[in-house]
């Protein structure tokens, strides 16, 4: 009996270290297993903080998506004219005319903007796109001859310096309705559907009531520029409505 139980005790023993070995190597590879998922959440933790690089684009480059083209800052050269012109598939005002072009990003982007707002009833056509140098100079000379200089240039662009110019603008307007290029457009369920809608397409709403002093324009509900999603978005994200802010580029009413 005495030796039985001396085995049965060398045996318990053996039965505890073992124990103790496996309780040891399942805490130490358990400590290793989450180690990883615990870098992997500091680093996506980080990913989230990186900030809006402001600089990727250029803002004075005529053919830059961010590129800001306003009063004080004309295009260079003043006559450029983009080489990427494209009709985008959607209804327009006057078709086959130079004017419902745009460049092929904001063309594309406005096709899938459009067909979303015609999923929610509401359709929309292209009223003005793409306008080379020559049409504003005689565009803005008209205005001009009409209404007078000083009052031309609180609703048009001088030559070189109209959005127009660059193909990433649009002017848009409801199909069948009254408020074509009028400030009753912001009031219609259209113009709430773009103010609301267009940046997740890559379009800001470009001269809003707010920011007059900034923009150097009246209002224009209308009037749409394309800056692609990840740029409207952050302007979205931020709260900040023009692209003078944004960039921290100099507007106002004055050339
Ligand atoms: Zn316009």
């Amino acid at each position: 009996m005495g030796y039985t139980r001396s085995t049965m005790k060398k045996y318990l023993v053996t039965i505890l270290i073992i124990l103790v070995v496996l309780v040891g190597v399942i805490l130490f590879a358990s400590q290793k297993a989450t180690a990883p998922s615990s870098q992997a959440s500091q680093k996506s933790t980080t990913v989230k903080t990186i900030r809006f690089n402001k600089s990727l684009y250029s803002t004075t480059d005529p053919a830059s998506l961010w590129v800001v083209v306003n009063k004080p800052h004309g295009l260079s050269p003043i006559n450029y004219a983009p080489t990427d012109l494209v009709t985008p598939n959607v209804p327009l005002r006057v078709a086959g005319n130079e004017s419902m072009q745009l460049r092929a990003a904001p063309a594309a982007a406005l096709e899938s903007m459009f067909s979303a707002a015609k999923q929610a009833g509401l359709q929309l056509m292209v009223a003005s796109g793409y306008r080379s140098y020559d049409y504003q100079v005689k565009l803005y000379g008209d205005y001009v001859k009409a209404s007078g200089q000083a009052a031309a240039d609180t609703y048009s662009a001088r030559p070189g310096h109209s959005e127009h110019q660059t193909g990433l603008a649009v002017d848009v307007e409801p199909i069948g309705k009254n408020c074509e290029l009028d400030q009753c457009f912001g009031d219609t369920a259209e113009g709430k559907w773009v103010a609301t809608n267009s940046y997740r397409y890559g379009f800001i709403v470009r001269y809003t009531p707010a920011d007059q002093a900034i923009t150097g324009y009246e209002a224009e509900p209308w009037h749409l520029r394309y800056v692609g999603a990840s740029l409207a978005g952050e302007m979205h994200t931020k709260g900040i409505t023009t692209l003078e802010q944004f960039f921290g580029v100099s507007g106002g009413p004055n050339y």
